[in-house]
């Protein structure tokens, strides 16, 4: 057949051009992405083969080979993985099909190093082999297609790429890279060593080098190294959280979540843990440093990935996790779930309830870890910071849950080298990124409801900046104060200002201002927090208990008295708009404010549910 060229999606151009301009500083990492599509292109038959054990033909190993020609400038990497047809090809080598993909191309700014960091949150996969290639053939045939249906597909990475059919009587996938003069220093046995040790330790896969031994040089002449024809595997073999915890550094876990995850920024915690007892399952969660673009559309992505006895099943098994702790990233590996699951039988099997729960306090701990350590400053005496380590932490106890699960291995692992942060910085980066999403939770765990609220943070009237805890609230309250008082209101700002506010200032009792979209609905579940009750300060008349002043109430009665035609007459002229008109003594400065009855939906949620157009 013959060859055809193609045109590059309009974006695909785009994002090539600013690919190999703006990563060319960190041009390295296009060896790891290369190896992590091998990698799932392996983990794919696998799966496919659950359901056909032809797929695997006469071939049933599946690894990654790099092969190099320091003469012919070129660098390949094979798999025996799914491979790809001719369609497949042009579909996924030449159009970006993942979503967020053009949001993110909106984002950019033409600002080189703005860019790369934008590029830096993204899985720039398959295309930043242009950063060291000016030329990559790819060759490959999908898993049970015959020999001829092979395919070649080219490109030099600007705007366009040609593809003709071939035989390949291997199944699977050769990327090959035609090396750029400055790139030559790939095409090394060393360097490919040192940079699968650093990115791609953990792939599940057996990633197999060429071997090389030295050779002395003949009559004087220098010696140097040469191909003995073999090969030897240069990683580890055994996906990560296979391994025992005690193996792993913190450096691995973090490469493994930058690779998996696609997120150069490094996560702020993890956990890793083998549950044992009557559901089985390894779970290794990360909270991640920064907010994913879309955290908050419906059809978010959940980041946990769900592997059955190291099989992969599917990413984002979003039932793994309440919607609350969407954010969390990690791969569960369940010994019990069958292999063919689907997303419907997840949401019914009781394992995956318990997984869930599991799951959630796990990320519950490493969370309060998180600010725990952010309180306690004595701990990073040295500088050093621990945190969420199940080794220096009075971390929760292996308990016993409802089911008899046993949490019996790891506890909360360490990320105490961590070079950027220190404790309360990561929980103030956790809690600006998250701590909306987490405010979801009072309403969607009343089980985990008051852990919850003990992670929330607000602001206060006695406090700017958003660091203030119900406990720290309470710790601070009058003599005499039986509530937690708290204003809702469209922003902190319009929260810090609202007339409400006025007798709590002058009676100096603190208040919490709240200016999330989330906080009405939110708080509508929270009646209390550690037994002392919640009040809304625009709810029904105020009462302010022992604190209210005697002679203020005396003279309002006395005024509401004396007021009653005037209170009426306002009464008759904002009929069919108001229910009643009150002498109040919430104001100090205002003249009048709207409330709402206690049981009222408060003016903020009839606010959100118009702009809903209920
Ligand atoms: P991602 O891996 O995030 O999907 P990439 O740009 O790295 O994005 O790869 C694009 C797509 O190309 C992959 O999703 C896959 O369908 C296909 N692909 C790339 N490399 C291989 C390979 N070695 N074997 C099979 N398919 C591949
Ligand atoms: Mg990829």
């Amino acid at each position: 057949m013959s060859k055809h060229a193609h045109s590059f999606q309009a974006e695909v151009a785009q994002l090539l051009h600013l690919v190999t301009h703006s990563l060319y500083s960190n041009s390295e990492i296009f060896l790891r992405e290369l190896i992590s599509n091998a990698s799932d292109a392996c983990d794919k038959l696998r799966f496919a083969a659950i359901a056909d054990a032809t797929l695997y033909e006469d071939q049933p190993n599946l690894d990654i080979r790099i092969a190099y020609d320091q003469d012919a400038r070129t660098l390949s990497i094979t798999d025996t993985g799914i491979g790809m047809s001719e369609a497949d090809a042009i579909a996924n080598l030449g159009t970006i099909a993942k979503s967020g993909t053009r949001e993110f191309m909106g984002k950019l700014t033409g600002d080189q190093k703005a860019d790369s960091q934008l590029i830096g949150q993204f899985g720039v996969g398959f295309y930043s082999g242009f950063i060291v290639a000016d030329r990559i053939t790819v060759e490959s045939r999908q898993a049970g297609l015959p020999a001829e249906q092979g395919v070649r597909w080219e490109s030099a990475g600007t705007g366009d790429f040609s593809v003709e059919a071939i035989s390949r009587a291997a199944r699977g996938t050769t990327v090959t890279l035609h090396l750029r003069e400055d790139a030559l220093e790939y095409a090394s046995n060393w360097k490919l060593k040192e940079l699968i040790g650093k990115y791609s330790d953990h792939i599940g896969v057996p990633i197999l080098l060429e071997k090389e031994t030295w050779q002395e040089g003949e009559e004087g002449q220098p010696g140097g190294m040469v191909k003995t024809g073999e090969w030897e595997t240069a990683n580890q073999a055994s996906a990560l959280w296979t391994r025992p915890k005690k193996d792993i550094s913190d450096e691995q876990y973090r490469a493994f979540y930058t690779q998996t995850f696609h997120d150069h920024d490094d996560p702020l915690a993890w956990t890793h843990n083998r549950v044992e007892g009557s559901t089985e399952y390894t779970q290794l969660l990360y909270l991640p440093g920064r907010a994913p673009m879309d955290l908050f559309q419906r059809d978010a992505k959940t980041g946990v990935k769900l592997y059955v006895k190291r099989v992969f099943i599917m990413d984002d098994a979003s039932a793994l996790l309440p919607n609350y702790l969407r954010f969390v990233r990690g791969v569960v590996d369940s010994a019990d779930l069958p292999l063919n699951v689907s997303r419907e039988l997840l949401q019914e099997s009781r394992d995956v309830r318990a997984i869930r729960d599991g799951n959630t306090r796990r990320v519950l701990g490493m969370i309060e870890d998180l600010a725990n350590k952010a309180r306690t400053p004595a701990d990073s005496a040295e500088g050093k910071v621990d945190i969420g380590s199940g080794d220096s932490t009075p971390a929760p106890e292996p308990t016993p849950s409802a089911d008899g699960v046993t949490d019996v291995v790891d506890k909360t692992a360490a990320d105490e080298a961590a070079k950027f942060a220190d404790a309360a910085d990561r929980f103030t980066r956790f809690y600006s990124a998250f701590g909306v999403v987490l405010k979801e939770g009072l309403g969607e765990d009343f089980g985990n409801q008051q852990r919850i609220a003990k992670l929330l943070r607000f602001a206060s009237t006695t406090t700017d900046t958003v660091t203030v805890s119900f406990a720290d609230y309470k710790a601070r309250m009058k003599d005499g104060q039986e509530a937690i008082y708290y204003i809702t209101a469209d922003s902190l700002t319009a929260a810090r200002n609202s007339p409400q506010l006025e007798l709590f200032r002058k009676k100096g009792i603190e208040v919490l201002l709240m200016g999330d979209r989330v906080d009405e609905w939110a708080m509508g579940f929270l009646t209390e927090f550690d037994g002392t009750p919640l009040q809304s300060v625009a709810k029904g008349a105020v009462d302010l208990g022992s604190l209210q002043d005697e002679g203020e109430a005396q003279a309002a009665e006395a005024a509401a008295e004396q007021l009653k035609p005037v209170l009426e007459q306002i009464k008759q002229a904002l009929s069919g708009q108001v229910e009643d008109v009150r002498v109040t003594t919430r104001l100090v400065d205002s003249p009048a404010c709207l409330v709402v009855k206690d049981a009222g939906m408060s003016l903020q949620l009839a606010r959100l549910l118009k702009q809903a157009g209920q």
